[in-house]
């Protein structure tokens, strides 16, 4: 077998690193593991933490079926979410309830919404269960050393090297920014995607009787959207998406931005008119970008270390889990072949046992980005939400859309799907010019729009005329606002 031929004097050498114990690298973990590989997990939280991300997917499920866990998450706290509804914030439409039991494929598993902190721990805690040490508290300082003769951490408890590296670090992004120092990667924004989010969890916002209750509520905006996510019987996270800067612009602080955009927009106004804000909101900004290559010599980026570009569809966590599933079948083909080379191999030997497997890695990766960011990227196109709103088309459209919003897409879209997405893409083209269907309310934060009325939408779309909320956040009276510590 080829060892790591540089750990450093009386140094351990495992078999794999894992950065980052978010789902991602909690599920290659746990994989490896499995194979029965010595694979550490270094994540710099010592315990339970916070995460932006309660709208799973239906495919989440089904990828904890298949790692033989669906039992235990059953006994999370959750919501079941058996749809998406799609609202114009104006506020003067009814929602489009969409239900995943619609999509083409006529076997679509339930989906949930759960809260990320005891999730992502449970899932941390199955990946040590399953035989990953994993170490709480540790953060990777930088990295010392990577390529196909293997990879060496400098952390806060000291160096740590392996065979292999699965960097899975999330938004840090550990491994891509070291390799585009070293002029071998790079972490590239994604242009045209500049967005901000500001959320945060509520109490007592208003809510449809179960089941569209647990519904994710996207809530469509000119600027963005909202989300309003269920999370159990009391609590209901509400988010807003921003294009970076509009805050500043707006002169609203970085901590206000919610309260005040929900103050602008009456859909969801009128939900948290009787609710409990948070004091304050939470911020994510400088989310949208990829990074490469997702996969080299010695390493392997998963999840959102590998790319983000927009929340708007929930894939996040789902893309996270596959990636990580992926990452440790093409670790463990490599460490395999590196396990047939003698002791001595050359380098160039040693790259080759993580080429295919990276390749195959890198492909599925990339294909999967492929199918969820274009879906985004329609989202953003007025015209295709008007069509997503309508919720029926020819040829079974709509079915098809639902299908790619379960996340069962990855890494592609059966082929029933595909040409369906192109018709609806072609149809939203049409619309941008000829009316379809009836366009939706448009409601922009900002701007007036003609004579005080939300922003124009088509020449044809409905004259709506309703007075702005008052642009000020909530006063003290109008939602009881929460402590922190209470969030
Ligand atoms: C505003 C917003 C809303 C979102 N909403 C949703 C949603 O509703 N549904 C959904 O599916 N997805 C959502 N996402 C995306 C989702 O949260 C992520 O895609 C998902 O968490 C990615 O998982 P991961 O394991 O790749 O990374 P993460 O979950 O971010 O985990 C990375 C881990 O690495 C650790 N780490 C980082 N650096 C170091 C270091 N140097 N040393 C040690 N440890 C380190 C971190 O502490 C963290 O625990 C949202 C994202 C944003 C920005």
């Amino acid at each position: 077998m080829a060892p790591n031929p540089h750990p450093g004097p009386g140094e351990e050498t495992l078999d794999a690193v894992v950065v980052g114990g978010g789902p991602g690298g909690a599920v290659a973990a746990l994989c490896l593991a499995r194979s029965g590989r010595r694979v550490a997990v270094l994540e710099r939280e010592t315990g339970p933490h916070f995460h932006v991300g309660e709208s799973l997917l239906p495919e989440v499920e089904a990828d904890l079926a298949r790692l033989g866990l669906a039992e235990r998450a059953a006994a999370l706290p959750r919501v079941p979410k058996p749809g998406v509804t799609f609202v114009s914030a104006a506020g003067t439409a009814p929602g489009r309830p969409l239900r995943f039991a619609d999509a083409l494929d006529a076997d679509p598993q339930a989906a949930t919404n759960t809260e990320r902190e005891p999730f992502d721990a449970w899932l941390l805690q199955e990946a040590a269960d399953g035989g990953a040490d994993v170490r709480r508290g540790v953060t990777v300082r930088g990295i010392e050393r990577l390529g196909s003769g293997g990879v060496r951490l400098s952390t806060t408890q000291g160096p740590v090297s392996a065979r292999c590296l699965i960097d899975a670090s999330g938004q840090a992004t550990l491994a891509a920014r070291h390799l585009e120092r070293a002029g071998r990667g790079f972490r590239r924004n994604e242009p045209g995607h500049e967005r901000t989010a500001y959320f945060g969890h509520f109490t007592g916002v208003e809510r449809s009787p179960m089941p569209e209750g647990g519904h994710l509520t996207v809530v469509m905006l000119d600027e963005g959207w909202f989300w309003i996510i269920p999370i159990d019987d009391e609590r209901t996270g509400i988010g807003v998406v921003l294009p970076a800067g509009l805050a500043r612009e707006q002169r609203v602080k970085p901590d206000r931005v919610l309260a005040w955009a929900i103050a602008r927009c009456p859909e969801v106004a009128r939900r948290t008119r009787d609710a409990a804000f948070p004091d304050g909101n939470r911020v994510a900004a400088d989310f949208s970008y990829r990074c490469g290559p997702t996969a080299g010599p010695g390493h392997l980026l998963v999840g959102d270390a590998a790319a983000f570009i927009d929340p708007v569809f929930s894939g996040g966590v789902s893309i996270a889990i596959k990636s990580g599933r992926w990452a440790a079948e093409a670790a463990e083909a490599s460490l395999a072949a590196l396990d047939r080379l003698p002791a001595d191999a050359s380098d160039a030997a040693r790259a080759a046992a993580f080429r295919a497997p990276g390749r195959r890695y890198a492909r599925r990766l990339a294909a999967s980005h492929r199918v969820l960011f274009s879906m985004i990227r329609s989202y953003y196109r007025p015209a295709y939400r008007d069509l997503l709103h309508h919720g029926e088309g020819p040829l079974g459209v709509h079915r098809a859309s639902l299908e790619l919003l379960t996340g069962r897409a990855f890494p592609r879209a059966r082929f029933s799907v595909r040409w369906r997405m192109v018709l609806m893409k072609a149809f939203a083209c049409v619309q941008e010019h000829v009316r379809l269907v009836p366009p939706l309310p448009r409601w922009s934060l900002v701007d007036d729009g003609v004579g005080g009325a939300p922003a124009a939408g088509p020449a044809d779309g409905p004259a709506v005329a309703e007075t702005r909320p008052p642009a000020e956040p909530p006063a003290q009276g109008r939602g009881r606002i929460v402590s922190s510590a209470s969030r």
